[in-house]
């Protein structure tokens, strides 16, 4: 027997999958009208108004604060396939809901939800094997190639108007940071690769550079800012006089006193900065902050200074030259100090670090406003994780709706040897990955039933790689148009949404503690959580 609160609800059997189902849709709804090169974007405003204008499903999911535990698991799944694969969010989540809206269909049909999960299951292993399959292996030095993949990647996005020069940067980034092992094997180390963002010019002026960059300023305008050879102190110490205990108070009486005081602290700063002058360092990047009693005896000693370095930066500059942080100044010593370029651009406030052995590269993206840059800098991120996936796996397919049109096809003969009620759910798994050609036919204002039809008939017909070209409207070799996705997401992609459906569709009882009908807040009432969202960045897109 359970005893329950007097706030508590509970939702049991047909119901509560009824209940899950609409919430977890709503949140798959909420994203689907941002899907391929044609979707539009949201715009979310956070609780304390910041604005965000994305296309980026993962980022739309995390920022929209759901409060409901059913539409939580399907943001998960944008989560692990952003973890995972970097990309193919929105096709995740949209694949998830799709599956549960045919699950409900099956439900209604009263077939067992064990029936469904278990079909579903198998139809998700069966067409990871076919992806294998399915999958061209492509040469992981074929920049052509590697640029489709990042620009399908970034198609749709912020960064898409000067996607030509960002995939170029892309390739070229993700490249200076392979190494070829000895069994012929690509590795990426993504480790040296740093993005920096900076506004005030186009997109198309972002540049790669050897080495790192660093957004900050001098401590003070004389330093000198430029070294062909400098030592460099990386120190994550503040150059500051300590602290004295919170409790200790110093008590002044006399101006004689006040002056031993100051002096001693000018002897502690000074003290600091002669450990510096001692080591032979000429530059000082530091985590924290800089006295200005020692920024003025560091500028006289010809040093450059720089305070309150971010701490991804420090590490980054531990990469580029080589050199360890220093985090006590007792302990320095002439070997801590790394060798390196320095350069100052006057114009963009920036400083251009290399070390001697080339690590490491910074990708500079430009952008006129904060908003660009941010947007930019989420396609850019995708467009690396995709292109570091071919390079190191290889594997590719056609997108555009090529792979699931196929996988479809595949499933449905797939289905035809299983036997049960299972089958049914292996056929509703088949038609929810055409869920994808659909939506993006018809966020680009196409006919998605006349599409489908087209496409399923090439398929039929052979043509493995028969997908949309959503610009012009045609069936086309998606492959060969350049609109090319890595086999790896797309696994992803079927494995986490299959998991969250099944999740989902296992729950046969809910018992809330409060009530169930305000668990999202007021004006988030679930189910349909996300209920307000579905309206906004271009509704539904025609979707059916
Ligand atoms: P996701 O978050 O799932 O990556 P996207 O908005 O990036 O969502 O859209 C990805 C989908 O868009 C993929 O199915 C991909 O094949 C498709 N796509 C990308 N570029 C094109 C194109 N030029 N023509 C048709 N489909 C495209
Ligand atoms: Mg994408």
């Amino acid at each position: 027997m359970i005893i329950m609160g007097d706030d508590a609800q509970r939702v049991k059997d047909k119901d509560a999958q009824e209940y899950n189902i609409s919430a977890a849709r709503a949140v798959a709804e909420a994203v689907r009208s941002t899907l391929g090169p044609k979707g539009m974007d949201k715009m979310l405003v956070d609780s304390m108004g910041d604005v965000t204008i994305t296309n980026d499903g993962v980022t739309i999911l995390k920022e929209m604060d759901i409060d409901n535990p059913t539409a939580e698991m399907i943001i998960e799944v944008a989560e692990t396939q952003e973890d995972e694969a970097g990309d193919g969010t929105t096709t995740a989540v949209a694949i998830a809901g799709e599956l549960l809206k045919n699950a409900e269909d099956l439900i209604d049909q009263d077939i067992h939800p064990t029936a469904v999960i278990k079909g579903f299951s198998l139809a998700s292993e069966y067409a990871r094997e076919e992806i294998d399959e399915i999958a061209e292996q492509v040469d992981p030095e074929d920049d052509d190639l590697l640029r489709s993949v990042a620009e399908t990647s970034m198609t749709g996005k912020g960064a898409e108007l000067d996607k030509d020069t960002l995939a170029d940067l892309v390739v070229r980034a993700v490249q200076a940071v392979t190494v070829k092992a000895d069994d012929g094997s690509h590795v990426v180390d993504l480790q040296n690769l740093k993005i920096e963002t900076q506004t005030g010019r186009p997109a198309s002026a972002s540049e790669l550079l050897s080495g790192a960059v660093i957004n900050k300023d001098p401590v003070q305008d004389g330093m000198p800012t430029d070294f062909e050879s400098a030592n460099v102190l990386l120190l994550d110490e503040p150059i500051e006089v300590e602290e004295a205990d919170v409790d200790t108070s110093v008590s002044i009486e006399t101006p004689d006193q006040l002056q031993q005081f100051l002096d001693k602290e000018e002897a502690e700063l000074r003290g600091k900065v002669d450990k510096i002058v001692e080591s032979g360092a000429d530059v000082v990047f530091c985590q924290k902050g800089i006295d200005d009693l020692a920024q003025h005896y560091l500028a006289r000693q010809g040093i450059l200074a720089v305070r309150r370095t971010k701490k991804s930066d420090l590490g980054f500059l531990k990469n580029v030259l080589d050199a360890p942080i220093v985090s006590d100044l007792d302990d320095l010593e002439a070997d801590d100090l790394a060798t390196g370029t320095i350069r100052r651009d006057q114009e963009d406030e920036l400083f251009y670090v290399e070390g001697p052995n080339s690590h490491g590269v910074t990708l500079l993206l430009r952008g006129s406003t904060d908003h660009v840059v941010d947007e930019l800098e989420r396609g850019v991120n995708d467009a690396l994780d995709v292109v570091s996936t071919t390079v190191a796996d290889g594997r590719t397919l056609a997108g555009g709706g090529a792979i699931e049109v196929e996988l479809a096809s595949r499933l449905r003969d797939y289905a035809d040897s299983i036997e049960g009620r299972e089958q049914l759910a292996v056929e509703a798994f088949a038609d929810a990955l055409e869920l994808v050609p659909r939506v993006l036919a018809g966020n680009a204002g196409l006919d998605s039933i006349d599409l489908l039809v087209d496409l399923r008939a090439a398929h039929e017909s052979g043509d493995q790689r028969a997908g949309l070209d959503v610009f012009s409207g045609d069936v086309v070799d998606t492959f060969d148009a350049g609109v090319v996705e890595t086999a790896h997401a797309k696994e992803q992609a079927l494995s986490s949404a299959t998991e969250a459906a099944n999740l989902v569709l296992k729950i046969d009882d809910i018992i809330a503690a409060g009530d169930l009908s305000t668990s999202g807040g007021d004006d988030e009432g679930a189910p349909g959580g996300a209920g307000g969202m579905g309206g906004m960045g271009g509704g539904m897109g025609g979707m059916m």
